[in-house]
């Protein structure tokens, strides 16, 4: 059995070989567990069947056929030992026979072995097979091409009948389609912004081209609720005024019960025929919804039946404190018009793409941005503030505890409203395109609840949304998931990480909303006491298969929507089975050997995110830093001994591939999601981002990568330390960040065509990086020596940046100097002194 060493890796171990006994595991202190992405290398097999048998996922016939272990219900896997007769489980070591699996017709008994052995579930480690599919779109038929009817057809042209027939069959049934809706804040919109949301709205059709998608588009300004309107009677009459192409409804307050708020109509009662009015079909309408867009989306006065009330008329002259946000209200009606539709029999599911320039604070789901925050008024204000001045320790205190207040949500109205989502079939994503505070915070459980996304915009015209929102729709994803894991016998999953949710019933299952093939979930595994007791505390076991590796399997179900080449849309439930085994380490030198430096990151990043929201920033740090500590001390002692202890190694300079752990852990520190002086909005985003990322890119997100590129044509390129001493003014760099790429060329370095060779190199680099994202970095180019303003680089250079911990303004180098090491000694002569622990290393 091959162990899985390389790509495509869907579990990805903490270690490739797991410490014999929780003594070696103890001895070294590294996390042990799991990154499951479950999804990954689909991207492009859903499209094309045969694509993902090169990839070496399989797809099989059916889930009935598949056979399972009869103790704990595992799937066969290239990791059990078969026999003619049955299989012995690699999960739990059962022994199933054939005629016990549940499995008609006779897959595996009475079959030649050989043959046995060449079935792809028992052959490779990831299979797949689907549980249901349904047509939900196919292409438009041909103008003028007659679709010949059952009717049509002579009694007696069987042939011509059944073709007919099964025509039928396959054909979608209107209720099966789904539906995109679209809602944009209009508050102080500039006409950059209504053309921004023109663009987005018409790319949106544009993606899902070819396809019979409804479409709506709700959009709120001041106190008025606009609902793009297609009357295909009235545009055939040529009289498609502006006002023929917009509901508009009026939202009043005047009631004290804020509950009681509402429109003065619904917008079911002013569609004159039906909801498909609201809800065109993007396939028929799309003309329609282009001037309908094009009339609607208007910065500024909104002309006709609004009153002055709240209705600002001009984008400029109003902050957004005076704006009256009604997104409660709306998307409560937008959430109605959709089940309404679902009713009606238009379509079963839907995407709500929501669009905010601010805070919502009016009607229902307002939040009160003036009381955010501990000191009550002012709170959001000092964290921004203290982001320029060098802090002190007393600002650290006061910075933490105003970021852990803005990280409660204010109310849970839109976590209820996400869930309520997430039960109908509606994802909503949030979008916030703004430079002022929105309290994400209150409004990301709307889109973590319902499986959408969180995303935030500078208010500016060149901002990548366009394209995010278009990979949002285009991009191959699975929803209303489920994952099962199993593991072997003294392996135990203790805790899950990510955006999901553990079943309360069953025990190793789990919910999840939505999932791309770049989400990652992660899982601590424990060593289970009572399991390995009978095993001699290690994972060799004494039962009937003579030496069972760790293996855990996950068995993921999801629902996803894909269209073929020719245009026609399925959606298919799905179910994928993947079995990883890893090896036994014997020996603390081995379990070091093998640890897998982003893997180890990307936990420790997932406890601290889990410590902050139960224990507040303060103890989240604390206890990452107290981690790293134990780690370094440990590695030094088992790589130098204890009489060493003076000048510890913290490069783990015998050790190399752990070099990266305490710039990682550093740069975590440092890090938007754990630094207390981030921005509370964008620590949200980031936080929500990072939950879902890949080991790698929680390494990205730590320590993002530098590669320097020497001048004159040289192919070398070296991945560099963010530091600003450690850049040359004679060559080029690229930074490759989640958010952001920069290309930075040195004072003395060529630039603009000087040395085509040169340019190309670091163009390819950049390209590279661009494709890497599925939200598209900021590409950023700045030349040194005072040209332009380094501070996007800056705030990079992780090294130069200071944690509580540094020392005054020593950023790095001081924590290593005057904090990390000093703790590491103390560590390393009070494990000495207690005398424990040391000697399991060797
Ligand atoms: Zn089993």
């Amino acid at each position: 059995m091959p162990i899985d060493t390389d790509a495509p890796r869907i579990v990805r171990w903490t270690s490739r070989a797991l410490p014999k006994s929780p003594d070696v595991a103890r001895a070294i202190d590294a996390p042990l567990g799991v990154v499951v992405r479950p999804l990954l290398g689909t991207e492009d097999a859903d499209a094309d069947a045969n694509a993902d048998a090169d990839e070496g996922f399989v797809r099989v016939k059916s889930a009935e056929h598949i056979a399972r272990c009869h103790a704990c219900f595992g799937y066969i896997s290239s990791a059990c030992v078969i026999d003619a007769r049955g299989f012995v489980c690699a999960t739990c070591e059962a022994r199933t026979s054939w005629d016990a699996c549940a499995t008609r017709g006779g897959r595996y008994r009475d079959v030649p072995f050989a043959e046995l052995q060449r079935l792809p579930e028992v052959r490779s480690a990831t299979y797949s097979f689907d549980i249901a599919r349904e047509v939900i779109s196919t292409p438009v038929p041909a103008p003028g091409a007659h679709e010949a009817g059952i009717d049509d057809v002579a009694p007696d042209d069987w042939r011509r009948r059944a073709d007919a027939e099964r025509r039928r069959r396959s054909s979608p049934r209107r209720s099966d389609g789904r539906a995109v809706v679209i809602i944009v804040d209009l508050n102080d919109a500039s006409e950059e912004y209504c053309e921004l949301m023109r663009t987005m709205i018409m790319g949106c059709v544009e993606a899902l081209a070819g396809e019979d998608v409804r479409f709506g588009v709700f959009a709120f300004r001041g106190d008025a609720l606009e609902v793009l309107h297609v009357d295909a009677d009235a545009r055939g009459g040529g009289d498609a005024d502006a006002n023929n192409s917009v509901i508009r409804l009026r939202y009043f307050d005047t009631h004290a019960n804020a509950k009681k708020h509402g429109f003065i109509r619904r917008v079911r009662d002013a569609v004159p025929r039906s909801l498909e009015d609201v809800l065109p079909s993007a396939l028929t309408g799309r003309a329609a919804i282009e001037d309908a867009v094009e009339n609607g989306l208007r910065s500024g006065s909104s002309g006709g039946g609004t009153s002055s009330g709240g209705t600002h008329g001009s984008s400029s002259g109003f902050s957004s404190g005076d704006t009256k946000r009604i997104f409660g209200p709306v998307l409560d009606e937008a959430l109605g018009v959709i089940e309404d539709a679902f009713d009606e029999g238009l379509m079963s599911s839907a995407r709500v793409l929501t669009f905010l320039r601010g805070a919502p604070n009016a009607g229902v789901g307002a939040c009160d941005i003036a009381s955010r925050g501990s000191s009550g008024g002012s709170g959001v204000q000092r964290v921004q503030n203290l982001d320029v001045a060098p802090p002190t320790a007393l600002d650290f205190e006061l910075a933490s505890s105003e970021a852990e207040a803005l990280m409660i949500p204010a109310h849970d109205y839109y976590e209820l409203v996400g869930e309520r989502c997430a039960l109908s079939g509606v994802e909503v994503d949030v979008v916030v395109i703004s430079d002022t505070f929105c309290d994400v915070s209150t409004l990301a459980p709307l889109a973590e609840r319902s499986g959408g996304r969180v995303m935030m915009y500078e208010d500016r015209a060149d901002v990548p949304v366009v394209g995010d929102v278009f990979r949002l729709l285009t991009r191959s994803r699975g929803v209303n998931c489920t994952l099962r894991v199993r593991c072997s016998p003294g392996l135990d999953i203790s805790r899950a990480y990510g955006a999901l949710v553990a079943d309360t019933a069953y025990p190793g299952l789990y919910h999840i909303a939505s999932c791309t093939p770049d989400d990652a979930f992660a899982f601590d595994c424990g060593f289970d006491a009572a399991q390995a007791a009978n095993a001699n505390g290690d994972f060799r076991s004494a039962s009937s298969s003579n030496t069972s590796p760790p293996t855990i399997q996950v068995a993921f179900e999801y629902t996803t929507t894909t269209r073929s080449a020719d245009g026609i849309v399925t959606r298919r439930r799905c179910r994928r089975v993947h079995t990883s085994r890893a090896a036994v380490a014997k020996s603390a030198r081995e379990a070091y050997k093998t640890l897998d430096v982003n893997v180890v990151a990307a936990l420790i990043a997932h406890h601290a995110l889990a410590n902050a929201d139960e224990f507040g920033l303060v103890e989240s740090r604390a206890r990452a830093l107290d981690w790293l500590v134990a780690f370094v001390s440990k590695a030094h002692v088992f790589a130098r001994g204890v009489d060493r202890g003076d000048d510890v190694d913290v490069d783990f300079s015998l050790l190399p591939h752990l070099a990266p752990t305490t710039r990682l852990v550093y740069g975590l520190l440092r890090s938007k999601m754990l630094f207390p002086f981030a921005i509370p909005d964008a620590r949200c985003v980031a936080r929500s981002r990072a939950l879902r990322c890949s080991a790698d890119d929680v390494a990205d997100y730590a320590y993002p990568t530098l590669t320097e590129f020497a001048f004159a044509g040289a192919t070398q390129t070296t991945p560099i330390r963010l530091r600003r001493d450690a850049l040359r003014d004679d060559c080029a760099y690229v930074l490759d960040a989640p958010q952001d790429i920069i290309v930075y060329y040195g004072s003395s370095a060529a630039r603009d065509g000087d040395d085509d060779v040169f340019d190309g190199i670091i163009e390819d680099a950049v390209r590279r990086a661009r494709m890497r994202r599925t939200f598209q970095p900021r590409v950023w180019r700045i030349r040194g020596g005072g040209v332009d303003d380094p501070t996007p680089l800056e705030r990079y250079l992780v090294e130069d940046l200071d944690v509580e911990y540094s020392g005054r303004g020593r950023g790095f180098d001081g924590f290593v100097k005057d904090y990390l090491k000093a703790r590491c000694r103390e560590e390393i002569r009070m494990r000495v002194l207690g005398g424990g622990g040391v000697s399991a290393a060797s």
